[in-house]
């Protein structure tokens, strides 16, 4: 997955630290990235490469004592060698610990852009010395970094696999996923969500694995469950294009990537769950 990144070490501990030449620094414009066009470990722009510019940085955390920055007063930056690209570059991006590092830095980066000022009075936000919140000095308002929990669900039947597509058109097969709702245990999302979704009920759920996922500001908790009652695929929404019953040795083999869904349908494939 690609927050498995050993032997390399993530540290998201708040601290101020003081960038230096080989740190990496996160410049963003419209939502792109921007990323060496050639591969490798070169792949991300240093604070070398940019010391000439008159920008402010604000220290992310580091991998492996290598510091990732965030150009805070940035805005279309250019560098000879590199463009930017597409967030969804990451998930194929390698070296896999960078494509962590600058996934990760964007989500924190979104968060700092979206609360420049405060929901409730309009103030300018401070960013707080303590920990990663900000905080408005004229309403007390404290805003902390945007994470959303959510779920994802390999439901079983026997031999038999719960799989969804969300395109018609797409060969790519999923499981039953969602955003988890206010006031909702984990375990009452799935029961609604796979309820929705395929019309079906769950029992016997065990919790898998977790995942940060950047990619949408959350953090998927994978599970496995068992078939409660009938079998028969009934969706209460449109969500998705459609679900259906996969049997163990019809699954077709699945790239493990970067995602806890294909961890999840191989570790079933494979008799694993
Ligand atoms: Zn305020």
């Amino acid at each position: 997955m690609i927050q498995d990144i050993k032997p390399y070490v993530y540290d998201v501990t708040y601290r101020q630290e003081d960038i230096i030449d080989d740190s990496f620094v996160c410049f963003k414009n419209n939502g792109k990235i921007l990323l060496s066009d050639t591969k490798g470990e070169n792949i991300l722009p240093t604070y070398e490469m940019v010391k000439n510019m008159d920008l402010h940085y604000t220290y992310l955390f580091t991998i492996s004592g290598q510091k990732f920055f965030y150009a805070d007063n940035a805005s279309d930056v250019q560098i000879p060698g590199y463009t930017y690209q597409s967030k969804n570059t990451f998930r194929t991006l390698q070296p896999r610990h960078l494509a962590f590092g600058m996934i990760t830095a964007c989500q924190i980066t979104d968060w700092y852009e979206a609360n420049k000022f405060c929901g409730k009075c309009g103030a300018p936000m401070r960013h707080s010395s303590k920990e990663r919140m900000l905080r408005c000095d004229n309403c007390k308002n404290m805003v902390f970094p945007k994470i959303c929990p959510s779920i994802i669900v390999a439901v079983t039947n026997g031999e038999k696999l719960l799989m969804t597509k969300r395109s018609p058109s797409s060969d790519h097969y999923s499981l039953i996923a969602g955003f988890m709702e206010v006031g909702e245990t984990a375990e009452d999302t799935i029961h609604r969500e796979v309820y929705e979704e395929t019309g079906v009920r769950v029992k016997n759920i065990k919790y898998y694995k977790s995942q940060p996922w950047s990619f949408s500001d959350s953090v998927l908790f994978a599970f496995t469950a068992e078939l409660d009652g009938s079998d028969e695929i009934a969706p209460h929404d449109n969500e998705l294009a459609s679900a259906e019953w996969i049997d163990r040795k019809d699954i077709k083999d699945v790239n493990q990537g970067v995602s806890i869904t294909n961890e999840l349908i191989c570790a079933f494939k494979d008799g694993i769950i």
